[in-house]
């Protein structure tokens, strides 16, 4: 194998915004080739940005994940939701309190973001904040917590409306589907949301970057491409996660690229 040979698809762009479920990754496999096509895009000099809805890991977690399975990657290459959460928190001029739904490193971003955390403890259900994300913990109670806190008038924050995201043994819940539980019973929907496809997000990761065009890449339509075209920037599909390429092709506007795999999106075919 020679150099690693970028596509020209990628020649207008001098920064790419990447996806790591479904796009990297599928739970602890790289998709195919992924590697070599992280690889590829550093070594043209392409500034990367990691983009990921995932609440259940701080950028320090998503940094050793990245190198454990064979990427390199930085903290300040991170844009994560949970510090997103934590970005728009630290906007409340009073603080306050919140009840999380989420994992640990969500709720230390909630805590950064100067609020006292109340879960488990018996003011849970008064918070002034509720913050919902998926975790592998996710209950009846919490359930109900945030349903009373927010019909005692809470604001509703929720990291991201994605339904599902693809893991080797099929699509996992989501954000979205934990989101819309709690919307159901306190018959209301969020406030507001931190995550992609959410302009606040692009912002905050193209700020990060500097000047220059910009690609997003990801496997869903309602976040990664629609995010991507919200900011402004040009939108690639990857057809190893949750979107399809019917779906693709259905979109208004639908994305600028789709391809089997980020490896056959940036890797030129002959290298
Ligand atoms: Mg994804």
């Amino acid at each position: 194998m020679g150099r690693l040979a970028l596509s020209s698809a990628l020649d207008p762009y001098a920064h790419v915004l990447l996806d790591l479920d479904g796009c990297l990754w599928l739970g602890d496999r790289p998709t195919a080739r992924a590697v070599q096509a992280v690889a590829a895009l550093r070594e043209a000099g392409k500034k990367l940005m990691f983009c990921t809805n995932d609440p259940q890991r701080s950028a320090e977690d998503f940094v050793r994940k990245l190198w454990r399975l064979g990427f390199q990657a930085s903290v300040d290459e991170i844009a994560s939701v949970g510090g997103a959460v934590q970005h728009g928190l630290a906007q409340r001029r009073d603080g306050g309190s919140a009840f999380v739904i989420g994992a640990q490193s969500l709720v230390d971003h909630v805590a950064a973001a100067g609020l006292r955390v109340v879960n488990n403890t018996e003011f849970a259900t008064r918070a002034d904040v509720v913050v919902v994300s998926n975790h592998d913990g996710f209950d009846f109670r919490e359930l109900r917590i945030a349903t009373q806190a927010i019909l005692r008038g809470a604001e509703l924050v929720g990291t991201s409306r994605d339904a599902t995201y693809p893991m080797p043994d099929g699509p996992w819940p989501g954000s979205g589907a934990v989101l819309a539980a709690v919307e159901a019973a306190a018959e209301r929907p969020a406030d507001w949301m931190a995550g992609k496809p959410e302009p606040a997000f692009y912002t905050a990761a193209l700020e990060r970057l500097g000047p220059g065009r910009a690609l997003g890449v990801g496997d869903r339509l309602d976040s990664d491409v629609a995010g991507a075209h919200g900011a402004g920037m040009d939108a690639a599909l990857v057809l190893t996660g949750s979107s399809t390429r019917a779906q693709a092709a259905a979109a208004d506007p639908p994305p600028r690229h789709v391809a089997e795999s980020l490896a056959d999106l940036v890797l030129r075919a002959d290298a």
